[in-house]
């Protein structure tokens, strides 16, 4: 099984924030972690010689900005990985965000319409920190942005180190990673993560689409490292392949199967260890999983 590294296994960077615990887990490279909100979101701010970049700005309840202030002198661009609302609560507070081009999912950021009103996020028990004092989950909303789009191949130039923009849809269409080819280190956004993958949220014809994804990753990128955008931040690259593999499996109707405790509907969830793959009763039965009746 791949190695996984678990944010106990780094020494968090002291600092005045009551929201976020960051880590440095390579060289430049810190992972900003939520660790008290139960979706365990990771930013990243990656930095070069001359500027740095951050790699989504969270879930907008702690302040991301003066955080990435602190941490680094140099200016800093942002960057969202995706259009979910866990990961650009804070874009608001910068000049502008990078979006993949794709003008629906860029109009729906500008205008702040990404959050689900009636999503479990916003409930009391999402919240492992008691009450923080500075923030109300009922009104708890994504604010609008300024976007500007990027397409895949885009190049940051940081000064010593290059992030490459990779389309990567299937968690979203809109979905990229960032490699860094010369280290070899892949950031991953939501498409990969050493937790339950949800391959049908954007609906039945995503399915195909993100294992052709999780194929080209396992082609091309086994051998970088892995920095993941939920839950635990350094995956050994050679994960791709057990991902790859799983999808097979899943998708020939092949792999056991269990209802989804995380969620109230009849989703179906099978499981691979440090990860698993989730897919909807309808998508599992399109794809061979075998039910009684
Ligand atoms: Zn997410």
């Amino acid at each position: 099984m791949s190695k996984l590294m678990h944010f106990s296994e780094f020494d968090p960077i002291p600092c005045e924030s009551r929201w976020f615990v960051p880590y440095r887990v390579a060289d430049g490279v810190t992972a900003i972690y939520e660790p008290y909100h139960f979706q365990e979101v990771i930013s990243y701010l990656i930095e070069g010689n001359e500027s740095a970049l951050l790699l989504d700005s969270g879930m907008g309840i702690g302040n991301i900005r003066s955080l990435v202030e602190f941490l680094t002198d140099k200016p800093v661009i942002l960057v969202n990985s995706h259009s979910h609302f866990d990961h650009v609560g804070d874009n608001w507070r910068f000049p502008y965000a990078h979006l993949l081009d794709i003008p629906e999912y860029v109009l729906r950021l500008e205008s702040g319409n990404v959050f689900q009103p009636d999503s479990c996020n916003r409930a009391s028990s999402s919240l492992c920190l008691e009450g923080p004092p500075w923030f109300d989950l009922n009104t708890y909303h994504t604010k609008p942005c300024s976007v500007v789009p990027i397409e895949e191949g885009h190049c940051f130039d940081l000064g010593g180190m290059k992030l490459r923009v990779v389309a990567t849809p299937g968690h979203t269409r809109d979905s990229i990673m960032l490699a860094e080819d010369a280290s070899r280190l892949l950031f991953t956004g939501d498409t990969i993560y050493p937790a339950p993958l949800y391959a049908y949220i954007e609906g039945l014809d995503m399915i195909p689409i993100y294992q052709a994804t999780v194929e080209k990753l396992a082609a091309e990128y086994s051998d970088y490292t892995l920095f993941c955008s939920h839950n635990a931040p350094v995956w050994e690259g050679s994960a791709l392949k057990e991902i790859d593999d799983a999808f097979r499996s899943v998708l020939s109707g092949k792999a056991a199967w269990q209802y989804d405790s995380k969620t109230d509907g009849d989703n179906i969830l099978y499981s691979f260890g440090d990860f698993g793959i989730v897919l909807s009763r309808e998508a599992a039965v399109k794809y061979g999983t075998k039910f009684e009746t």
